[in-house]
């Protein structure tokens, strides 16, 4: 069964090679892993920590964009998103934008320009459009992440909220349009780490239209080492189905495997993407149906995008 999976640090690793003067290895690597895991559709994402400048995101998305475009396809309008390819196609994404320092509206056109469809203000950090997970938690949106999110409505690039602590979190809901995307955040009441979202969260995204990307990150899984798997991340997709039924899910598995220092994160049934079908066996020991098992692989997505891209 195919799989869209929202958040994969794909970006970070080809520009990270590009740096040290290794080959980028994006079929190697990538596109025959995703593959094997029947994952036909991949958010490409670029991941800046906090201190990167705009210069630096304009490379890794430059490196990240021409790569995916040698050997694939970028997703750039509801048209593109097609459930006929047999081989991996990318969403191109943005996770932090710490470089934007000034004058968000021409450098927000300019990375949609290059293909970028959705973006988060912040990675754990506090910077000048708004405040990640590590920051104050009195902190939200600033005036200037504030117009970012207005202008992202505007030309159509995806908000997702992932790494953004509450306060910002609720901000972006009032200032928002659109709906927005957790592209990689479980429950928080499962799993209680500033990264996932709680009840009212869930509530809240769901009912402006958004959707969950499920994560496979150790950590968000399970306090208990012994029961970080697919099956306990099966249990989250339950959680959220009860509150707010099933239709707000999908996949964010954000492996971790070819990230240096990030390697031994994931050694459990869901190490890279290769493993992504144990999640759907999973949901089915979970109970779910083989239709809503479709939906959380990739359908949910599908529509999500369609709507909103
Ligand atoms: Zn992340």
């Amino acid at each position: 069964m195919r799989i869209f999976n929202l958040h994969d640090d794909i970006g970070k690793d080809l520009a990270t090679r590009k740096e040290s003067g290794k080959p980028l290895s994006f079929r190697r690597s990538h596109m025959n892993r995703l593959g094997k895991g029947e994952i036909l559709t991949s958010a490409a994402a670029c991941w800046f920590q906090g201190t990167e400048s705009f210069e630096q995101m304009v490379e890794m998305i430059t490196v990240t964009g021409e790569e995916i475009q040698k050997r694939s396809r970028l997703i750039l309008s509801p048209d593109d998103l097609n459930e006929i390819n047999t081989e991996p196609e990318f969403l191109l994404t943005v996770e932090g934008m710490c470089g934007i320092e000034s004058n968000p509206k021409q450098k927000i056109c300019q990375m949609y320009e290059m293909g970028v469809r959705m973006a988060s203000l912040t990675w754990n950090e506090t910077n000048r459009l708004g405040t990640g997970v590590d920051g104050d938690p009195a902190r939200g949106l600033t005036k200037r992440g504030k117009k970012a999110i207005r202008i992202m409505n505007k030309i159509g690039m995806i908000i997702d909220v992932s790494h953004t602590n509450e306060c910002t979190f609720w901000d972006i809901l009032r200032v928002s349009k659109k709906p927005v995307i957790a592209s990689h955040s479980n429950c928080r009441s499962l799993c209680n780490v500033s990264r996932n979202l709680t009840d009212q969260q869930i509530v809240a995204l769901a009912e402006k239209g958004g959707i969950i990307g499920l994560n496979a990150f150790g950590r968000f899984i399970s306090e208990d080492p012994k029961k970080i798997g697919a099956r306990t991340l099966a249990k989250h997709a339950r959680y959220i189905a009860s509150i707010v039924g099933h239709e707000h899910i999908g996949c964010g598995f954000d492996f971790t495997d070819y990230l240096a220092g990030y390697e031994t994160e994931q050694k459990h049934d869901l190490f890279c993407a290769k493993d992504a079908p144990n999640f759907l066996s999973a949901l089915m020991e979970e109970g779910f149906t083989e239709e809503e098992i479709k939906d959380i692989a990739y359908r949910n997505a599908f529509r999500f995008f369609r709507e909103n891209l």
